[in-house]
């Protein structure tokens, strides 16, 4: 753990469970860091890691803003005065990290509960990025760097490619272990993160030769084994969209409120939840139900006290 791993001339990766990338701007020996970790471990980590590479923190990429990709900013700009690059949406979740406690609980939370969600600091965003905009980076000798909109997992995720063939993928796969253990994994979106999903299955990786999940193993696009474990990510997830679309139909044949639908998707796939993954649950039913809606596939109805959702 917190091992650094070299794959390129210009990037490297400390591994952990949550994979942190350094991206070398050799122009100005400074150093950009790939997401922050859920700790305060990790910005001690990576401080200790870029002192002894003799390097400089130039700034911080943020992929996207949940809480174990921001967890280190505060402590790391307080230290450094860095940068921090993220997409329009995604900021203001960095600047504000109770925004997102506020969207999986649909109020301000009680205080317990913001403890449970580890919300972490806030710290601000100097830089909105995009694909056609990659702030000051722009100066540096990491102009060549693009941002992937990657949306579906979070609200506007990105991705980014090196010059050097290194692809950051964020969340956007979600791991064997994850949908065993979980069941129906957190989105913001179905339908863009399906989006997502194919354009990861009909990349063209020519020029990449790796590939770098936040969680997990990094895949080496020139190993067999290891694209046919990408690939069959892709489908596992695909196939779990599907199967749990599937069980909210089948649910929705009679009117169904949300609580009808929890009680059918948990007892199927995790019936002995914590508070988070309860809440992360009930707000990624809502966003699966938005996606059936806006394919035609469900209508919903309001009584005056409950929204029921029903099959078409
Ligand atoms: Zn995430």
């Amino acid at each position: 753990m917190f091992e650094i791993e070299k794959l390129t001339e210009n990037v490297s990766v400390l591994l952990a469970p949550v994979n942190i990338g350094f991206i070398f701007d050799s122009l100005s020996s400074k150093v950009y860091i790939v997401d922050t970790g859920n700790s305060d471990d990790y910005p001690r980590k990576i401080m200790k890691k870029a002192s002894e590479l003799n390097v400089e923190i130039g700034g911080i990429i943020n992929t996207h803003a949940h809480e174990d990709h921001i967890g280190g900013n505060s402590f790391l700009q307080k230290r450094t005065n860095c940068r921090i690059y993220a997409t329009h949406f995604e900021s203001f979740f960095i600047e504000e990290p109770i925004l997102m406690a506020m969207y999986l609980y649909g109020a301000m939370p009680f205080d317990e509960l913001i403890k449970k969600l580890r919300e972490p600091k806030g710290s601000h965003v100097t830089d909105i990025i995009g694909p056609d905009n990659i702030g000051e980076l722009e100066k540096t000798g990491l102009k060549n760097l693009k941002f992937i909109p990657l949306p579906g997992h979070s609200f506007d995720m990105v991705g980014i490619t090196t010059e050097d063939g290194v692809f950051f993928i964020a969340d956007s796969l979600v791991s064997r272990q994850v949908v065993d253990k979980y069941g129906v994994f957190f989105l913001t979106d179905v339908g863009k993160h399906l989006e997502t999903l194919h354009g990861l299955k009909n990349w063209n990786f020519d020029d990449v030769s790796w590939i770098v999940p936040s969680h997990g193993k990094i895949l080496r696009t020139s190993s067999k084994e290891d694209m046919k474990e990408f690939y069959d990510m892709i489908t596992l997830n695909i196939q779990r969209i599907d199967e749990v679309c599937n069980v909210i139909l089948q649910v929705c044949n009679q009117p169904a409120t949300l609580e009808d639908l929890l009680r059918v998707v948990s007892s199927k796939y995790n019936s002995n939840m914590s508070q988070t993954q309860y809440l992360i649950l009930l707000q990624t039913i809502k966003i699966y139900l938005n996606y059936l809606k806006a394919r035609g596939m469900i209508s919903f109805d309001f009584d005056g006290l409950h929204y029921t959702y029903i099959r078409k």
